[in-house]
């Protein structure tokens, strides 16, 4: 019987300080937030709006699983804020998922959306599950009646989800088709990240770790550093890991470390980046791969490198390890890797990090092209895709850049500024509706 915590467990208390928990995700968003507020002098009745969730569902998911017994799941979809277009955001199928989670995982998505320019709100999703457990059906089952149970808020004019931890193409099919068949017809643009044969963006699979790549490019060439030969470590090496560490090789960069949940490799003289993601798809995990000395996660953090890539988990940069990180880049292809708390420590050590909503914005750029893709019944080709992508990730790059510099503020809290200012204006232009 599956065990699980109720979404409530969690709930951040106002008293932050005695409750204080660097690693709550929804305590780090705030903190980001207030921030950048703070130096947008962002009137106190905006400030308020985003802070707030617009909408939290919770949602009971009876399903008759494999053995005739009926289980009940929860699942959650928080919509942050849509006063930009519909709500964007993954859904992710995990044990540990509670609401503060989701509620952060959201807001984030709208600050991601927003500093790339996109057309889109935040959102985010979650079943409180473990699907290493479950079989092919009992993941169809939850999936459909978790869809049925939110309808009300899907719609590829209102919430518009995708794939995130241990949901994929076929789960997306699933959650099209069970939305399709209420409304009595066939809509793709619901979800994004579907297989391409059923409208999917060509490009979208790599899409992350290229946005990735192209923003560790701009980030060297704008300090000066050489992109050829400069060494590279990849914590995890999933979609995101592993590609981004192949396109950074194509791009001259040496990669020096890999790793995954079962551990990393470092060899000073360079990882053959195509080798490793063979080796993985041959073993599953890079347990054994053997091609430089083994290493932990923890040490591969702390590697002589001049690029980091947090590529795998959130909370995984803190104040425990922060002063001992020796890179000069960091490229949060990971959602959340680095705590509040210990932004200042990387400041202080003059690290240039590129923030996750602006370093893995690549996705959710590409899930916008699916969209628009569509929308339109027009298909475009995989050259188009990254060629579209590149511009969108370049410009975005160059404009946080430019405030950071303005400001002379770090690029976390530049890339706050720009997305909350934007979502900002449109409350402004909206109005409050009363
Ligand atoms: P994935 O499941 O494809 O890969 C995750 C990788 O991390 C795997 O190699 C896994 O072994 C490794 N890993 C798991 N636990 C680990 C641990 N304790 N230490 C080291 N490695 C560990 O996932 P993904 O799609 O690559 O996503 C990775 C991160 O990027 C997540 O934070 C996700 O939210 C974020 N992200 C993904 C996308 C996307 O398009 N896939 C977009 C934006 C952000």
């Amino acid at each position: 019987m599956a065990d699980f915590r109720l979404p409530t467990d969690n709930i951040v208390r106002p008293d932050k300080d005695r409750f204080f928990n660097e690693e709550n995700p929804f305590e780090a968003m705030m903190q980001r937030l207030d921030r950048a507020a703070k130096l947008l002098d962002l009137e106190p009745g905006i400030y308020k709006v985003l802070r707030s969730a617009e909408k939290e569902i919770t949602v009971s998911i009876p399903v008759m699983m494999d053995n005739g017994e009926v289980e009940v799941f929860t699942g959650i979809r928080v919509l942050h804020n849509t006063s930009r277009g519909p709500a964007k955001g993954g859904i992710r199928f995990d044990m540990n998922v509670t609401l503060d989670e989701v509620k952060a995982l959201a807001a984030w998505m709208t600050w991601k959306c927003a500093v790339v320019n996109i057309p889109f709100g935040g959102a985010k999703g979650g079943v409180i599950c473990d699907p290493l457990k479950m079989s092919v059906g009992e993941l169809e089952r939850v999936t459909r009646r978790y869809t049925s149970g939110i309808i009300q808020t899907l719609g590829p004019d209102s919430d518009v989800p995708a794939p995130d931890v241990n949901t994929n193409e076929r789960v997306m099919a699933w959650l099209m088709d069970t939305y399709s068949m209420h409304v009595g017809h066939t809509v793709n643009a619901v979800t994004t990240g579907k297989p391409v044969e059923m409208g999917g963006s060509l490009g979208r699979r790599e899409a992350t770790g290229r946005g990735v790549m192209i923003t560790t490019v701009q980030a060297l060439e704008h300090l000066k550093m050489e992109v050829k030969g400069a060494t590279v470590a990849v914590q995890g090496f999933g979609n995101v890991g592993s590609i981004g560490a192949q396109l950074l090789q194509q791009a001259g960069c040496k990669v020096v470390a890999v790793s995954d949940r079962t551990g990393g490799w470092h060899n000073p003289k360079g990882i053959d980046v195509d080798d490793a993601i063979a080796y993985v798809k041959k073993n599953k995990t890079l347990e054994g791969y053997g091609k430089g000395e083994a290493v932990s996660n923890a040490q591969l953090l702390e590697l002589e490198v001049d690029v980091l890539v947090p590529a795998a988990l959130e909370n995984v940069i803190t104040t425990k390890n922060a002063k001992n990180i020796k890179a000069k880049v960091i490229c949060e292809g990971a959602n959340g890797p680095t705590t509040a708390a210990a932004d200042e420590m990387l400041d202080e050590k003059g690290i240039f990090v590129i923030p996750d909503i602006l370093a893995n914005a690549g996705g959710v750029t590409v899930s916008y092209f699916e969209w628009v893709q569509n929308r339109g019944g027009y298909y475009w080709t995989e050259q188009v895709v990254n060629d579209r992508l590149r511009d969108i990730m370049v410009n975005s790059f160059r404009e946080v850049l430019k405030l950071s510099m303005q400001h002379k503020v770090n690029m976390r809290t530049a890339a706050y500024m720009v997305a909350i200012s934007r979502v900002a204006t449109v409350h402004r232009l909206r109005g409050i509706y009363a």
